[in-house]
Parts: C-alpha cells; sequence; structure tokens
C-alpha cells in the first residue's frame, strides 16, 4: 500500500518509523512518503494560512499551496493504483467517524492520500475541488477537537496497516479482536497470562481447564456481557440471527431480549437501572 501525507509537521509521523509500522515500511509493504505543504508555497514566509471570510475567531489554510501539493501527489501515482486514483481522506471533527469498519475498508485500497490540517482546518473549496477527482472521505477520531490532522493520521494509519498480510505475525489475532466484523462487533473478553495466581486474584478457572469448548463459550458470555455494559451502542447493533440460545440467555441476564426488528433491545427494567 502507498501512503502520501501531506502537512506542514512531517516530524509528528516520525513513531510510524516504529515497531510493527516501522518494520511493514522496512519490508516493502507499506510505502509512507510525507510531503511538506510549505514547499508548495511562493512567498518569503511559506504562507500556509489566511483570515476567514465572513470573520471569526482563527486563521484556516489557504486553498492554492494545498492544490498545488495534492495535484503533486496525484501526478506521482504507484504502480497499481486504481483507476479513480486514490482515496483522499480529510480528517475533521466533521467527518464521520472512524472505525473499524472504515479501517478494513481503507485496507483494501491500494493508495491513500492524507490532507493534514492544521489551525482552523482547511479551506471548503480544497475538498469540494477533490471531491471531483477522486475519492474524498472526511473522517473524525470522535467528538472532540485535536490541534491537527497529524494524531488522525498515525491513528488511521495504525489502524489499516495491521490489517495488510504480513504486517502482523499472527493473521488469526486480527479476527478475535474487539470490534472484529468476525467477532460480531461485540468488545474482545477479558485476557489473562500466568502466574495462575496475582496479588490475590485468580485466573477464571475454566481457562485453565483445557476444554475448548468451555473456554469458548466462557469467551462469547464475556464479550456479551462486557459489550451489553460497556457499549449498548453496540450491543444494539448485533443481529438476533447472529445468536444461539444461550448468548440470548446470557443477554437476558443483561437486560436485553430480541425485538421485532431482529435486533436486540433493552428491557424497559434494565433502561430504567
Ligand atoms: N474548525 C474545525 C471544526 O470546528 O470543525 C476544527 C479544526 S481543528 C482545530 C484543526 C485540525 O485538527 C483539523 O483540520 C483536523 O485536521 C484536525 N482535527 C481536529 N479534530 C479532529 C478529530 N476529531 N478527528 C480528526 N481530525 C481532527
Amino acid at each position: 500500500m502507498r501512503v502520501d501525507v501531506v502537512t506542514i509537521f512531517g516530524e509528528y509521523l516520525q513513531p510510524l518509523s516504529l515497531s510493527l509500522i516501522g518494520r511493514a515500511r522496512s519490508q516493502g509493504l507499506l510505502d509512507l512518503r510525507v510531503r511538506d505543504l510549505r514547499e508548495h508555497t511562493h512567498d518569503r514566509h511559506r504562507t500556509v494560512d489566511d483570515t476567514p471570510y465572513g470573520g471569526g475567531a482563527g486563521l484556516l489554510m489557504k486553498p492554492e499551496p494545498w492544490g498545488e501539493a495534492l495535484d503533486a501527489v496525484l501526478d506521482d501515482p504507484p504502480p497499481g493504483a486504481r483507476e479513480e486514483g486514490p482515496v483522499l481522506l480529510v480528517p475533521g471533527p466533521a467527518g464521520e467517524v472512524f472505525t473499524q469498519r472504515t479501517a478494513v475498508e481503507l485496507a483494501a485500497e491500494p493508495w491513500l492520500v492524507f490532507a493534514c490540517g492544521r489551525y482552523e482546518g482547511i479551506d471548503a473549496r480544497v475538498a469540494e475541488h477533490y471531491a471531483t477527482r477522486v475519492r474524498v472521505r472526511e473522517v473524525s477520531l470522535g467528538d472532540y477537537v485535536l490541534n491537527g490532522g497529524e494524531v488522525a493520521v498515525l491513528v488511521v494509519v495504525e489502524a489499516v496497516a495491521r490489517l495488510l498480510p504480513g504486517v502482523v505475525g499472527n493473521a488469526a489475532s486480527l479476527t478475535e479482536e474487539s470490534h472484529a466484523a468476525e467477532h460480531d462487533g461485540l468488545l474482545e473478553h477479558p485476557s489473562y497470562t500466568k502466574p495462575a495466581s496475582w496479588r490475590g486474584l485468580d485466573v477464571p478457572p475454566v481457562l485453565a481447564g483445557g476444554h475448548h469448548g468451555q473456554v469458548a463459550r466462557w469467551r462469547r458470555d464475556q464479550a456479551l456481557r462486557r459489550t451489553a455494559r460497556r457499549r449498548p451502542d453496540l450491543l444494539a447493533r448485533l443481529p438476533v440471527e447472529r445468536t444461539d440460545p444461550a448468548d440470548r440467555a446470557v443477554l437476558a441476564e443483561e437486560g436485553w431480549v430480541p425485538g421485532d426488528d431482529g435486533r436486540f433491545r433493552p428491557t424497559p427494567a434494565a433502561v430504567a437501572d
């Protein structure tokens, strides 16, 4: 996969040289190129910002450097790029929330380009213009405001790159994690390693019993209970048809019952709690 990042703070992306992502880069699985937006300015101060039309606090990034920088990236496609070009990712708090599903979709792409905003963001015409040329996705890490898009690049690249074949040693571990579609989008069960007893806390005996069926059942129960308690929004998306009678018994204990729409809903008593 090729990833181009346009930013005024390239140093911010240095962590992408470390650990599994760094190794993926040195193995040629990920070709990550950081490009300096200021290379596309033409004044002595290398200006990338200006005051917003209509007034208001803060400064906005000017469209001209972005146009030059993104045109230069698009003029340099990797071998195997799709005819429709890259996906252009524009981080911002007003975008679609980035989830594991987004990561899976992006991991199927050969080429991603990131436009990192700073100040109050990028002049809106930049995304509007490039939407006529490539697929633009404005993505948000969540409902809070950061200072710049570089942190979003760290998050998105890490979540996407670990899904690329060969990046994570044991591919099975990817499908057993929280939010994995193969795991019905549930949270993962709690996990333990040795010693069996630590500070008066014992590992649940079923995990040391060696009975694979019982371990699987215990893990599934824990995943359902955890999701019901911590993330009811995720549980509400679980199709009833993806559950068995034992799942439904656990969920009933947690106060969730099948609804007419094929999804679970909290019982009135659970909502009152
Ligand atoms: N004025 C913008 C708004 O209210 O929607 C916020 C701009 S923010 C201060 C500056 C930059 O930080 C954004 O252009 C974006 O690159 C990044 N950013 C801020 N919050 C973000 C979030 N929740 N997710 C992803 N990127 C974010």
